[in-house]
């Protein structure tokens, strides 16, 4: 089953989503192959046309008045709204305030991929993996399920070879697996998958810790990317990219980064 099938297969909201991008899409061609021709009307005319309908142009994509807000696809995030957004591997410092790139999950694709939590699906799949074995030694759990465990080990001897002045951001870990829900969107966090760390709180950033008034907070980081060069190269993203930021958190979505396409390439 292809993405498009399996996410139609998900309702009426993922449907929709896959109606809205093939629109997106077909425009976005239509205006990427008659670009350095002359036009007869501009996009600016094309928006006026349709005020009701159209509430801008990004430089690539229409934006259509219906589209998802950012609020409303972290609540029911379809596998499109899930890849909509691209991650800035190699740190991204002033992440925008409504951009989360990779924060949006479909929860039936990850149910489907790494278990329920709430079912006890999740924990007979979960190894244990020894943080920082030079440095820290103790035992942290992780998901197996598409060698996660592996990844994080890979991680965890690399990040052990960094000087003491890198390694203090990472250990005591706050933590791995726990079944919750994210506190602002109520959908499962990556950690209810067993596919999340969190490294060291003391050093933690966290948006809503930063909110002096509205949304999102003034962003704060502390964490060196030399730690974040490291996760992403074995496929995990970083919550510090995020608008709403949380530097301490690692998630396995190798979708988001070259690794994906580099582990696809040598099987
Ligand atoms: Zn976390």
């Amino acid at each position: 089953m292809t993405v498009a099938q399996w996410s139609v297969a998900q309702g009426s909201v993922a449907q929709w989503s896959v109606v809205r991008w093939s629109h997106c899409a077909a425009i976005t061609w239509l205006l990427l192959v008659t670009a350095g021709t002359s036009l007869a009307a501009s996009m600016d005319d094309l928006l006026r046309a349709y005020p009701d309908a159209l509430a801008g142009f990004n430089g690539v994509d229409l934006i259509w008045r219906d589209d998802k807000s950012m609020a409303e696809q972290l609540r029911h995030g379809s596998i499109l709204d899930q890849l909509r957004l691209a991650y800035p591997a190699g740190g991204m410092l002033l992440p925008a305030p409504q951009q989360d790139p990779g924060r949006v999950r479909n929860r039936a694709f990850f149910d489907k991929m790494y278990g329920d939590c709430r079912r006890g699906q999740v924990t007979p799949r979960l190894v244990p993996v020894v943080w920082l074995p030079r440095t820290w030694g103790h035992v942290v759990s992780i998901t197996s399920v598409n060698g996660v465990d592996r990844q994080l080990a890979a991680i965890s001897r690399e990040l052990d070879e960094l000087p003491a002045a890198a390694k203090k951001y990472l250990y005591p870990p706050g933590g791995t697996y726990v079944c919750r829900h994210v506190a602002d969107t109520g959908q499962t966090s990556m950690h209810g998958w067993g596919a999340a760390i969190d490294i060291n709180p003391g050093f933690a950033d966290y948006w809503r810790w930063h909110r002096p008034a509205g949304d999102a907070g003034t962003y704060v980081n502390r964490i060196p990317l030399e730690i974040v060069g490291v996760f992403e190269r074995h496929g995990f993203i970083w919550g510090g990219n995020w608008g709403h930021f949380d530097t301490m958190h690692f998630e396995y979505r190798p979708e988001l980064l070259d690794f994906g396409m580099e582990k696809q390439r040598t099987h």
